[in-house]
């Protein structure tokens, strides 16, 4: 739990396929861990390239990764859906894989981090996460907050945060 814990070390940036097995067994990109890579991440919420690790790196780089940094719109909604469609084919019942399945209440990790940022508990109503979002938008709003960057990054997760929630209505209590 100690390696790495600021820059993060991984991945091998620049040297991908330089060490690369001959043989085609997959290593795992954290620099230095010759573990068996069977577990893909994606790069970027935005990219369809993905990292591989081992289990224990899969399961920390998706502890590390910021699901909403520079998202905006419809693109987490996209994505939570693309994800959890190619996840199933990767390995079903892994609680390491990306995504990480589902917690006991049927939640998703992505779905779980959208209703942190909007500072929700599970299974809101459909009527809690529009108030809550309007709430916070109203605050966050670049017009209210002009030249303030933090701001508007804030407005772009906390609508990514919304648009998701509300595209995916099975969390939702009594739906
Ligand atoms: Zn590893």
């Amino acid at each position: 739990m100690s390696r790495a814990k600021k820059s993060w070390g991984f991945p091998r940036w620049g040297e991908y396929g330089v060490n690369s097995d001959p043989v085609g067994v997959r290593e795992c990109d954290f620099e230095g861990c010759p573990e068996k890579a069977d577990h893909p991440a994606p790069k970027s919420t935005l990219s369809d390239e993905r990292w591989w690790f081992c289990v224990n790196h899969a399961a920390e780089y998706n502890r590390n990764w910021n699901f909403f940094e520079g998202l905006s719109n419809d693109q987490a909604r996209e994505f939570a859906e693309r994800e959890a469609n190619t996840n199933a084919g990767y390995s079903s019942a892994d609680p390491y894989s990306w995504g990480g399945g589902a917690d006991k209440d049927g939640v998703s990790r992505v779905e779980r981090e959208a209703l942190d940022v909007l500072e929700l508990e599970a299974s809101p109503s459909p009527a809690e996460v529009k108030a809550r979002f309007r709430k916070m938008a109203k605050a966050l709003h670049p017009d209210r907050n002009p030249g303030d960057k933090e701001a508007e990054k804030a407005f772009h997760r906390v609508r990514a945060a919304y648009d998701l929630l509300s595209g995916r209505s099975k969390i939702y209590k009594g739906s």
